[in-house]
Formats: structure tokens, C-alpha cells, sequence
């Protein structure tokens, strides 16, 4: 990162927290080493935060609420979110590069979804909240109407897999509705956190409106959700470690929204387009190396045309080759990190000893120079495992997908809706009546029909069952981040 001189406050490689307008270290002078996972070396420090640093960080936000922000309009503050809008967008390639080098996700990725999804955030919270509005409800002789305040101080803890695309997906719509936050990245993608601050900085955000404290999450994340002065907590990351944020902040009711992990189906009708449907499954599978909450690992298909379709499948992802994420034409890049490999190693063995058979990958591919060293691992298809294996129920999060033949539409909803996730779904058909029949009978939040991952940001996110609790986007993420009130005049 210093070398690249991506990074301005961190000219010594030392990425730094982001309080009260000022880039600071921890207080305690602690340091984590911030790897690139295609290369297995380290890229930057990053300061080892503790529950002080969370203290100043909220002192801060308050601090920030009493003065000029806690009295800002909302049309001050729209124009904020399009100015933060337009410095990502003007350092679109530098974002995109940073990502890249965190996540181990191809550049290419990063610079045409991520970062401008990121950028789409800002600009369309800093729209939303121009023409939002509230109910008025008349009666004989009263007149009720209803107004929207800020909460407070919003915590927003993000995971490894879109650090950016997350986090400004939470901090967009908690700054437009007034609040305050303290943001917490994990502490594997701490980059484009920081180059976010950088831009705060640069267009003179009022000092303490965003707060930024890079850390673990047992000591920085779990020190944010118990503070008593942080009265929200938006959290995306894995289903245990929801159990625990949602035990720490529901005792001190704190507005807590959950998006959580997911086991999702892809399931494909024998009256679908094929080809169109092999593409979509495909990237629905192995998009960002199959680590998106979204991604189908599960693939349903009715029996009259599975050896058709897994030929087909398999075909075209034996195309993605796991190559350097920062090359261009790169197709697929390395997973977070080594750790994570060998979880995603270690269900691609665990499949083959439940008796499935490994149609294509199922191992670590060889690649050359210092990317032998990296996390890598191939895009890998398993067919045969009952659907209630351990490797076809629990999240793997990575480039391992299932395949499963059904004879009817009943018993693909009986495949489908058998985890324990309920995030988002695919169905895959050209009989109109049958996807909206099995769309509607899904047990998840969100379901595509021939798409996958197509989004206007308008629309409910989240899951359903151990997916989650609580949607983003839109209107709900409006609501979410602030405090409805109703005030009753007699007339
Ligand atoms: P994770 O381990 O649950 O971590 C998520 C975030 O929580 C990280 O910033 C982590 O910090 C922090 N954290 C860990 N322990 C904490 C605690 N006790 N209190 C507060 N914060 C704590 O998840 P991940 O491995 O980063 O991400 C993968 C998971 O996220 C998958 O399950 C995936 O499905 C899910 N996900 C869901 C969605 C959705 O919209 N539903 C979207 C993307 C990802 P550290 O990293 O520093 O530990």
C-alpha cells in the first residue's frame, strides 16, 4: 500500500482509525498485520483497537450530534452523500485496486461491481432521503402526523466478502436520516474503509459524523455493540456471530438489524431457457469465488434434464481459472484468506467421504511465482450427497456448490426450504404461473426468477430463519435508521 501510495494518511503503510475528523493509531499502540490473500503477504498495518478507542469514537459521534450535524437538514446532508459519491467515483481505479488487494477478488470485479455499487449507495440514499416523506392521519377532530429522527449513534459492523458495497450500504442511509457512526470493517479488508474516511476528510465532513475503528471483532466489534452510547447496530457478517451480537444489544433494546449467512438454492425447471439458465447458475455459484451471502450453492434440477444441465454446467466452470486477481482478464480470484481455504478444502474432502462424486475441482490449483503461496482454491461441482449432507446444509461460503436431481415441484420445495437459512433463492423456468407459485412458496427473503443478483435498491433486503432479522434498502433501511414518531394534535 505504501509502495502503490494508494492510501495518503498512510504513507508508512501504517493504515490508521478515523475519530472525530482525525486519523489516529490505537490508543494502546497496537498493531495487525493486513494481508493480500493471492499472495500471501502483508500490505499494510492496521491499529489493534480496543474498548477506548470505541470510547472516543462514540464520544466523538455524540459530540458530533450536539453541534452542527445533530442540526443539519436533510438536504445538507444529501449533498454530502453525492459529494462522497463523487470523490469514490473520481478514485474509482484506486478503490478498486485497494479492494482487489484486501479481498483477493478480481480487479476487474472490484472496479466494474464493488466500487460503483458503493458510489450507486451514496448517490441513492442521498436521493431517497430528498424525497422521502411521512403519513398524516386526520381524524374528526384531531390531526395526527408523523416525523422521522435520528436514533443516535449506529454502529455498523461489516464482513470480509464487499467491504465497501457493505459499508456504504449502511452508512449512506444512517448519515442521510442525521445519525452518527462508528464503523467497524473486518479486520481481513480494512483498505477502502480507510480510503472512505480519507474522503470524508478531504470534502470536510463535520468532524465525529463518521468514525472509523479497524480491529478484531471479539475486542472492537463486541466493544461497539455493547457501548451504551451506540443505540443502533447494523450487522451484516456469519449467523453465530449474529447470535451473540443480537444477546449482547437486545437487553439495552438497542434498533438492531441482522443480515446474516445463507444456503441458497438455484433450482432449475426442465421448461427453462438452458443456456441462459447454465450462465446465470453459474455466476450465481462462483461470482466473487462464491463468497456473496446471495450466492445459489445448492443447484436443484428437475431429472429430466440433469446430465444435460451438469454437463453443461460443469463445462462452462471448468472456464473460471483461478488466476492473478490483479491481471485484467483475471476470471477468478483467491479466497480471503488461508484459513478460509482450508475450511473450503476441508468440505470438498468432507464430500467426497459423505459419498458425493467431485465433478470438477476439489483442490488447489498450481499457479506459479509467489501466487503458489496464495489462498486459492478451484471452482468445485459435487453431485450425488443427499441433500441433507452436512456439505449440501451448512454455509461453506466459497467456490463449493452441490448439485441435486428432483422429480417434482413439491419435492424441489422440500430441498429448498430444508436448511436452516432463508436468504435468497433462484427459480429457473419459463412457466410463468409455476414462478410465482414456487417463488411465493420459498422460505427466503428475496427470490430471483431467471436472474440472479439484479437489484434496484429500492427493493426489501434480507433473510428470513437463521438468515436474519429485519430488511435493508429503500424505504425500510429509511425507517431502520431512525425513529418514527407520531404527534396527536387536538384540533
Ligand atoms: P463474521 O465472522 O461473522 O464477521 C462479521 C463482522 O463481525 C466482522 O467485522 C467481524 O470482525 C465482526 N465480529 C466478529 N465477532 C464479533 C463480535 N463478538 N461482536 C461484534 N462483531 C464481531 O463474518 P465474516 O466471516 O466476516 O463474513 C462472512 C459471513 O457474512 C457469511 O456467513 C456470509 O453469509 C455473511 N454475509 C451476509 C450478508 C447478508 O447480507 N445477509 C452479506 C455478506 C456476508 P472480524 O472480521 O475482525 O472478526
Amino acid at each position: 500500500v505504501r509502495e502503490l501510495g494508494l492510501l495518503e494518511h498512510a504513507s508508512e503503510g501504517q493504515v490508521l482509525n478515523y475519530i472525530g475528523g482525525e486519523f489516529v493509531p490505537a490508543q494502546a499502540g497496537r498493531w495487525l498485520e493486513d494481508l493480500d490473500p493471492a499472495r500471501n503477504r502483508r500490505i499494510a498495518s492496521i491499529p489493534r483497537s480496543e474498548s477506548s478507542d470505541v470510547d472516543d469514537a462514540a464520544n466523538a459521534a455524540s459530540e458530533a450530534r450536539r453541534g452542527a450535524w445533530g442540526q443539519s437538514g436533510v438536504g445538507e446532508r444529501a449533498d454530502l452523500l453525492e459529494a462522497v459519491a463523487d470523490k469514490i467515483e473520481a478514485r474509482l481505479d484506486d478503490f478498486a485496486r485497494l479492494e482487489s488487494l484486501d479481498t483477493g477478488k478480481p480487479f476487474a470485479l472490484a472496479r466494474s461491481v464493488d466500487i460503483p455499487r458503493a458510489v450507486a449507495n451514496f448517490r441513492f440514499f442521498a436521493g431517497a432521503v430528498r424525497h422521502q416523506s411521512t403519513g398524516c392521519h386526520s381524524m374528526a377532530n384531531a390531526l395526527n402526523y408523523t416525523v422521522r429522527k435520528p436514533v443516535g449513534t449506529f454502529g455498523l459492523i461489516t464482513p470480509w466478502n464487499l467491504p465497501l458495497y457493505l459499508l456504504s450500504w449502511k452508512t449512506a442511509p444512517a448519515l442521510a436520516m442525521g445519525n452518527c457512526v462508528v464503523a467497524k470493517p473486518s479486520e481481513l479488508t480494512p483498505l477502502t474503509a480507510s480510503a472512505l474516511a480519507e474522503v470524508f476528510s478531504e470534502i470536510g465532513a463535520p468532524a465525529g459524523c463518521f468514525n472509523l475503528v479497524h480491529g478484531l471483532g471479539a475486542e472492537v466489534g463486541q466493544a461497539i455493540v455493547e457501548h451504551e452510547d451506540i443505540t443502533g447496530i447494523s450487522f451484516t457478517g456469519g449467523t453465530e456471530t449474529g447470535k451473540r451480537v443480537a444477546a449482547t444489544a437486545a437487553p439495552m433494546f438497542k434498533k438492531l438489524s441482522l443480515e446474516l449467512g445463507g444456503k441458497n438454492p438455484s433450482i432449475v425447471f426442465a421448461d427453462c431457457d438452458l443456456e441462459k439458465t447454465v450462465e446465470g447458475v453459474v455466476r450465481a455459484a462462483f461470482a466473487n469465488q462464491g463468497q456473496v451471502c446471495l450466492c445459489g450453492s445448492r443447484i436443484l434440477v428437475e431429472r429430466s434434464i440433469y446430465d444435460q444441465f451438469s454437463a453443461a454446467f460443469v463445462e462452462r466452470v471448468r472456464e473460471l481459472r483461478p488466476g492473478d486477481p490483479q491481471q485484467g482478464d483475471t476470471n477468478f480470484g483467491a479466497l480471503i484468506s488461508l484459513g478460509h481455504r482450508d475450511k473450503v478444502e476441508g468440505y470438498a474432502k468432507l464430500a467426497a467421504e459423505e459419498g458425493g462424486e467431485i465433478l470438477c475441482g476439489g483442490k488447489r490449483p498450481e499457479l506459479s511465482g509467489d501466487l503458489a503461496e496464495g489462498a486459492f482454491f478451484e471452482p468445485t461441482v459435487v453431485a450425488g450427497l443427499a441433500p441433507s449432507s452436512r456439505c449440501s446444509t451448512e454455509e461453506i461460503f466459497g467456490p463449493v456448490v452441490t448439485l441435486h436431481p428432483f422429480d417434482t415441484e413439491a419435492e424441489a420445495l422440500e430441498i429448498a426450504n430444508g436448511v436452516r437459512y432463508g436468504l435468497a433463492a433462484s427459480v429457473w423456468t419459463n412457466d410463468l404461473t409455476r414462478a410465482h407459485r414456487v417463488s411465493e412458496a420459498i422460505e427466503s427473503g428475496m427470490v430471483w426468477v431467471n436472474t440472479w443478483l439484479l437489484r434496484d435498491l429500492r427493493v426489501p433486503f434480507g433473510g428470513m430463519k437463521d438468515s436474519g432479522v429485519g430488511r435493508e434498502g429503500g424505504r425500510h433501511s429509511l425507517e431502520f435508521f431512525s425513529e418514527t414518531r407520531n404527534i396527536c394534535i387536538q384540533l
